[in-house]
């Protein structure tokens, strides 16, 4: 039995197993599937707080989990598959394992949106990737595309560039979404092209078994064209990962845990924080100043709880 199981490992969750930690709760964290979250798929963060120059994702969570780690977190591998949240305690399995809990930090995050075409699965690992970091290595002196108008699509190209010839941003409109900075940056760097009012029809192996082609729409003409490309890099978003939660918590019409008062949950004793309740600002500080409330709220009710018996 633990008086706090915190479910995922990104900024948000580690942040609040930091204060969970310090606060004594000794509270066990669930990594999820991609430990370490969604920054661990990304390359340089300039944006934190901290960090003049700079760090890497990857070595920020690292970092954070080294010092959920010194104040007593346990961290368990794997994925939380189910839960119950009907009575406390709460249930989580992680597979066939069961832990209990008197509460709950769901910080699950958000992964990448997909286009959802039946070649884009298929060719996903074989020139179809949703993470620059990890694959663009695999694309030296290649042409590539990149879809998307947002920072993560600006991103995701300017960093390609270390590596391919040649990289096309798809946008289905003519205006981005992008920050200023991000926008230019990728503007100014003379191997990133973009194709306004294209969406991807379909991705095309020609029977390689990698990706050779993308068929293009144009959005305005309805003009349909085949452009030969090595790869194909989705970069449009994300979706909560809140699957588990489904018919428990309150989600909203896109899919985020629905939170009221700050970090709770329309169950007493379970709190949300991060990109898993987070349809505004999503960033890794926002993301791990939520988890350090859901720890403090957390804490307070636990102690609420013990007064009130
Ligand atoms: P986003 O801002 O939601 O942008 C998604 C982009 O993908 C939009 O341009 C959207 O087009 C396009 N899109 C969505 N669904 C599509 C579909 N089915 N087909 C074609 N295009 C589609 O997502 P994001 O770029 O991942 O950024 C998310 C958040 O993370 C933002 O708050 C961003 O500021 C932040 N972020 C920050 C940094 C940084 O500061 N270094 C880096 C990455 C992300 P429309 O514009 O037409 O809707």
């Amino acid at each position: 039995m633990h008086e706090l199981i915190i479910l995922g490992s990104g900024a948000a969750g580690l942040t609040a197993a930091i204060y969970a930690a310090r606060a004594e709760l000794k509270p066990l964290l669930i990594e999820g599937i991609v430990p370490g979250g969604q920054l661990t798929i990304t390359t340089e963060v300039e944006n934190y707080p901290g960090f003049p120059d700079g760090i890497l994702g990857p070595d920020l969570m690292e970092a954070c989990k080294k010092q959920a780690a010194r104040f007593g977190t346990e961290f368990v591998y794997g994925e939380a598959t189910q839960v119950d949240f009907s009575q406390r305690p709460f249930k989580i399995w992680v597979g066939n394992d069961e832990y209990q809990a008197q509460s709950v930090i769901a910080a699950t995050g958000a992964s990448a949106k997909l286009l959802g075409l039946e070649n884009e699965s298929r060719l996903m690992g074989h020139g179809v990737s949703a993470c620059a970091t990890c694959d663009g290595f695999f694309f030296k002196e290649k042409h590539v595309l990149v879809v998307g108008g947002g920072d993560s699509a600006m991103e995701e190209a300017t960093f390609l560039t270390k590596f391919a010839s040649k990289v096309d941003i798809v946008h289905r409109r003519e205006e981005l979404r992008a920050s200023k900075i991000m926008q230019e940056r990728a503007k100014e760097n003379p191997k990133v092209g973009f194709l306004w009012n294209s969406a991807i029809q379909d991705i095309l192996d020609h029977g390689t078994g990698k990706v050779t082609a993308a068929v293009l729409e144009n959005t305005k003409t309805g003009e349909v064209t085949e452009m030969k490309v090595d790869g194909v890099f989705m970069a449009i978003g994300h979706v909560p990962n809140t699957k588990i939660f489904e018919g428990q918590l309150d989600l909203d019409e896109k899919g985020y845990l629905i939170t009221h008062d700050r970090t709770r949950t329309k169950i007493e004793g379970v709190f949300a924080c991060g990109d898993v309740q987070d349809t505004i600002y999503r960033q890794a500080v926002t993301a791990a100043g939520s988890g350090c409330m859901a720890a403090l709220d957390a804490e307070r009710w636990l102690e609420e709880q013990k007064h009130a018996k």
